[in-house]
């Protein structure tokens, strides 16, 4: 098992293994939290990875080490190196982006060996697996999927996977699991696993010579499971593992699951794996037997998110009368928080095979339903919401309206120019165009963001936990990694034009001032001044004119300011004139109250006043991908 493959920093004394970052804080709290103290530990999100945690001003700052597809490895961004003791040895001698240089290792006090990790690269897989099934995603938008929203994953696969697991007997009494391990095959290690209680208590019932064992499963105050004085786990399917390997105290291993003939479990039944099992579940792990079986599935694959309803009837929108029913999560213990790939607006609407993606991207006026009242306004006109009728239903819509009073024809090349970009780009986090449709006035109509602007949202709801702005600000960073690969500058990337779709979903909007660059060049130069948001623009943009996607990553750490102030205006007070002199000499906003040093150290360097030395977006997404992994467990 890769599991079982040789670490390579298992050699070096303070490597910790699998502890958590609270767990390595109190460490070098015991050495004395001086100035360079350090140890290394294994990601626990990132598969091969390691997370190197050093102690400065008695704070403790944490570092995500990337095992690199070369094999390599390196802090984000960062140089790259053959083995983290390679990279240890070069940041006792470089400090080259961490707080300090490493000074002092802090070494596993004796008798403590490094932790490991339970099976992360199994859980990888079922995550995966989970994803595919439930939500129906493939490619892409399942990478995607997994990447934004891994923690609340986990957690759900902890929490309902042994459900569906083939050894899960759920709520049976003492007599009747034996009978049931006594009927059929009376192979040695055959088990299940029964509730014994609400509290989260399980039994595990295991045959031996022709006698049923059965071990107590406690769960104690922190979730833990474990069998009386064994090793503790978070998830049953992790003890099952753990037990298929080795006995550990019981009198054998486990070897086969008891099927449970004439069970409700639709997705055993009907699967023919359920019956070949002995050979794979024996030797190959979680993953051969979650074949055999299946996730539940959501009823209707999206959540309907929106308040309103349709003009028309219910008969023609189905979404409108299945919402939230069968959700994975939602059948116990109450409705879990909706993740982005519950939303109408996860996918395109055009994904869907059986709805037709107009050719020329105009709509048919008749299909569009528009309300009363604004979403918001601009000079070009103003945002209503709206419907639009597809074959799956009514979509609700926002629909940008041209002013008709002004003629002005450059007004009207500006929106086909802004629906021109939006039609090339297709991302879960970047607000899609439906299409244009030219009737009483030009209207460009998108899909509805129905909670607004971030930073409006953030200043109504102060609420609004580090983490939860950590999970937007991280999605924009997806969003616009994905518009860094596709050679498109944003050039407005604000919070104003970050839009909500449900507390937890970002996407970024307003395409008005966006260019596609062409494949031999990497910035766009504009030929003059126009009326720029000069707050979020990087020098190079405000004294060469020079846009590319690194000036969308300044403005990006301005976007991050934004969040963690709560909507606040960045640069208070100030004229651009005097913001564009405040960062020539150097200066930059300071830490938002409520920021993270993580974060606002990510801020300052999207700030890099060189272009070259700026980074991407692919190093901007990991490190914020990481640091939100990290506050998620
Ligand atoms: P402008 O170029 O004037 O900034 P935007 O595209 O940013 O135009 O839209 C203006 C406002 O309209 C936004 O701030 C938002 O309130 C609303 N709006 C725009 N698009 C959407 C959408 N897809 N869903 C919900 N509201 C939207
Ligand atoms: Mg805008």
């Amino acid at each position: 098992m890769a599991s079982n493959t040789a670490n390579p920093a298992n050699h070096l004394p303070y490597f910790f293994g699998n502890i958590t970052r609270e767990e390595a804080e109190e460490y070098l709290m015991q050495g004395g939290l001086s100035d360079g103290l350090y140890l290394l530990r294994q990601s626990r999100n990132y598969l091969g990875g390691f997370a190197l945690s050093l102690a400065h001003g008695r704070k403790v700052h944490h570092y995500t080490i990337e095992r690199e597809l070369s094999g390599s490895y390196a802090i984000a961004g960062g140089k790259s190196h053959a083995s983290p003791a390679e990279l240890i040895n070069y940041h006792s001698e470089e400090a080259d982006g961490l707080i300090c240089l490493l000074r002092k290792p802090f070494n596993r006090p004796p008798g403590v060996e490094p932790k490991t990790g339970p099976f992360e690269d199994l859980k990888e897989n079922l995550i995966r697996e989970y994803v595919k099934q439930t939500w129906n995603l493939q490619g892409h938008a399942l990478e995607q999927a997994i990447i934004s929203q891994k923690p609340q994953l986990e957690k759900l696969i902890a929490t309902t996977a042994h459900e569906k697991m083939p050894w899960f007997h759920g709520r049976i009494s003492r007599e009747e699991s034996e009978h049931r391990i006594l009927m059929g095959s009376r192979n040695n290690g055959k088990f299940l696993i029964r509730e014994r209680d609400s509290n989260g208590s399980y039994a595990l019932c295991l045959l031996n010579d022709g006698k049923v064992l059965h071990y107590r499963i406690d769960r104690d105050k922190t979730g833990k499971l474990s069998i009386p004085d064994g090793k503790r786990f978070d998830t049953l399917w992790q003890l099952v593992e753990h037990y298929s390997y080795k006995p550990d105290g019981l009198l054998r291993v486990l070897t086969i699951p008891c099927p449970q003939l004439g069970s409700e479990n639709e997705g055993l039944q009907s699967h023919p794996a359920t019956h070949t099992l002995p050979r794979s579940w024996a030797g190959g792990g979680i993953i051969s037997r979650l074949k055999s079986y299946t996730f539940p599935k959501a009823g209707s694959k999206k959540l309907q998110t929106t308040i309103g309803h349709p003009p028309d009837e219910a008969p023609f929108n189905p979404y409108v009368l299945q919402r939230r029913r069968g959700l994975p999560g939602a059948e116990k213990g109450g409705q879990r928080e909706a993740l982005p790939m519950d939303t109408e607006v996860y996918e395109s609407p055009y994904a869907d095979p059986d709805e037709m993606k107009p050719k020329n991207v105009t709509l048919d006026r008749n299909l569009l339903t528009l309300e009363e009242g604004e979403l918001g306004s601009g000079n070009f006109g103003t945002v209503k919401k709206g419907f639009y009728k597809m074959k799956k239903g009514a979509k609700p819509v926002a629909v940008k309206i041209l002013k008709n009073e002004s003629n002005d024809p450059a007004i009207k090349d500006e929106l086909l120019r802004e629906a021109n970009v939006m039609q090339q780009l297709d991302n879960p986090y970047i607000v899609r165009m439906i299409g244009i449709c030219e009737a009483e006035a030009w209207m460009l109509v998108m899909e509805m963001a129905e909670l607004g602007p971030l930073n409006k949202f953030l200043q109504k709801n102060r609420h609004v936990t580090e983490k939860n702005i950590t999970e937007l600000v991280h999605q924009v960073s997806m969003g616009m990694k994905y518009l860094e690969e596709n050679n498109f500058v944003h050039r407005d990337l604000a919070a104003r034009n970050v839009l909500l779709v449900t507390q937890h979903y970002a996407k970024i909007s307003d395409f008005g001032l966006s260019k596609a660059l062409n494949a031999d060049e990497n910035y766009y130069k504009a030929q003059s001044h126009g009326k720029w948001p000069v707050k979020w623009y990087a020098p190079e943009c405000m004294n060469f004119y020079k846009f590319s996607s690194k000036s969308d990553v300044w403005s990006f750490g301005v976007l991050m300011w934004e969040a963690f102030s709560y909507g606040q205006k960045p640069y208070k007070g100030m004229k651009g004139g005097e913001v564009a002199q405040m960062i020539e000499r150097g200066e930059r906003m300071e830490r938002p109250e409520v920021c993270p040093t993580e974060v606002y150290d990510l801020m300052k360097l999207c700030w890099t006043y060189s272009v070259d030395d700026r980074p991407g977006f692919v190093a901007v997404e990991m490190r914020l991908r990481n640091y939100y992994y990290d506050i998620s467990h």
